[in-house]
């Protein structure tokens, strides 16, 4: 017994039970919740199977809180205490994590990825950070919150869909309009697209907490020329395919304008004073350096896509035998777009730069960037704090997020919409989400726990 290095828990820290937390999720893991757009692809008794797993994991959540499965989705209700102390009139908020992942091959992994190994001072597998590591940090922090009798000051949602991952919004929209037909209005909501970065800025010696405030838009537009066929030995001047391939490259050559968008300006404002004395100047005075911030940022695929709406040509098609002219040909154009850049600016920007009205513009998939949640506010506010209060050492800053998460349905029911999970990661580790040797470390394991109480404890 080390008295002298003995000392009181806080509150944050008693009663976690680090080793009940690890095994869930290696249980958790271990159930193949695999999404795909395909839905003869998946396999529901799966998702059974998990929805069982958490009724043997968690019982004071099953026997005390609402649940609600909608299709294969959950969605949990904490009643605020009906008297005493709480504010009733405090607007409820929902923490969100969904329960599917993407596939995962065999190849390359050092532990299965559905083995849920725990080896290393780590969780092995699928889904242990992308995001049952979310769900089920936040369902042990409720499930201890019960053993201890906390009942909280306000209505706490939890939000757990099947879909995320296919990006096709089913689950979120079905429980978005069950709530929204309930009359609920949310003061926040919480979901995954931010973390606690570790190296991820050159030049930053100390860790980068960022909480997404925003999200890029999605567009798939198909660009595609008719001409005539007919035998290859007498071509006209043109053909479909040199048609298209000349659109392309001018859609690839002339980008849409680049912009400091108010999370990215956020962002340079609170890791600008990290940076060394000429950095610094730039960055904190990011309107007047605009020009030469956008040409540094547009030299990097990741930074590039901070400012501006990004181009991929993703598929292309046309002919079907090699003495054949091709009748039509196509091609696929994705584009993430920045918040303020809508479809028809796309659309538009693709046909002037065309110019070649052979081409036809279709829009096939589009999905509108996010509308950017308040920066400062009750909401931001405790989540920063409640970072500070974990990871002291961490900068904590809005960010644009560059993919697309759930979160972003729940947009007209709530007064803010933030992404982050307490989680500490590397460059490498990011890589490693949806990729082989997917793992969380105990150690986040553990403060992620803490981190859920404190917000639940202090919402
Ligand atoms: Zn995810």
């Amino acid at each position: 017994m080390a008295t002298s290095t003995m000392r009181v828990a806080t509150e944050g820290e008693r009663g976690v039970n680090t080793a009940r937390a690890v095994k869930s999720l290696s249980e958790a893991v271990q159930v193949r919740t695999v999404s795909f757009s395909d839905r003869t692809l998946i396999d529901f008794g799966e998702f059974e199977r998990f929805h069982a797993l958490l009724e043997r994991l968690y019982p004071l959540i099953h026997e005390r809180l609402h649940k609600a499965a909608l299709g294969h989705n959950l969605l949990y209700l904490w009643k605020a205490a009906e008297t005493a102390g709480g504010n009733m009139n405090k607007k409820p908020v929902a923490l969100m994590s969904h329960m599917d992942v993407v596939p995962a091959g065999e190849e390359g992994w050092e532990h299965p990825p559905f083995s849920g190994a725990i080896a290393d001072g780590h969780v092995w597998g699928r889904g242990s950070i992308d995001m049952k590591f979310g769900l089920i940090t936040i369902l042990e922090a409720i499930e201890e919150m019960l053993e201890a009798g906390f009942v909280p000051s306000r209505d706490i949602y939890v939000i757990s869909t099947c879909d995320e991952e296919v990006g096709g919004k089913g689950g979120i929209s079905e429980i978005a309009g069950r709530l929204g037909s309930a009359g609920v209005r949310l003061d926040w909501v919480l979901d995954e697209g931010g973390v606690v970065g570790d190296g991820i800025v050159e030049g930053l010696d100390r860790p980068l907490a960022v909480v997404g405030v925003a999200e890029k838009g999605y567009l798939d537009l198909e660009l595609s020329v008719e001409m005539e066929g007919g035998h290859s030995s007498a071509p006209g001047r043109a053909t479909s395919i040199g048609v298209l391939s000349k659109a392309i490259a001018q859609v690839e050559a002339r980008q849409m304008p680049s912009r400091i968008a108010s999370p990215v300006r956020e962002f340079f404002q609170q890791v600008s004073p990290h940076f060394g004395p000429a950095k610094r100047l730039v960055f904190r005075n990011s309107a007047l350096f605009a020009p030469l911030i956008k040409r540094a940022m547009l030299r990097s695929p990741e930074t590039a896509a901070m400012i501006r709406t990004t181009t991929a040509p993703t598929m292309i098609s046309g002919g079907v035998k090699p003495n054949v002219l091709a009748a039509r040909a196509s091609a696929v154009i994705n584009f993430r777009l920045l918040p303020g850049d809508t479809a028809q600016n796309v659309v538009r920007h693709v046909t002037n730069v065309v110019g070649d009205s052979r081409v036809k513009v279709k829009v096939l998939t589009e999905s509108p960037a996010s509308t950017v949640s308040p920066m400062g506010g009750p909401g931001f506010e405790l989540i920063e704090q409640c970072i500070l209060e974990h990871y002291p050492d961490a900068i904590v800053t809005p960010y644009l997020v560059m993919g697309g998460t759930d979160s972003k349905i729940l947009e007209p029911l709530a007064s803010g919409v933030y992404r982050f999970t307490p989680c500490r990661l590397t460059k490498k580790d990011i890589a490693r989400m949806h990729g082989v040797n997917e793992r969380a470390s105990i150690e986040d394991i553990e403060r992620a726990v803490r981190f859920f109480k404190s917000i639940i404890a202090k919402a």
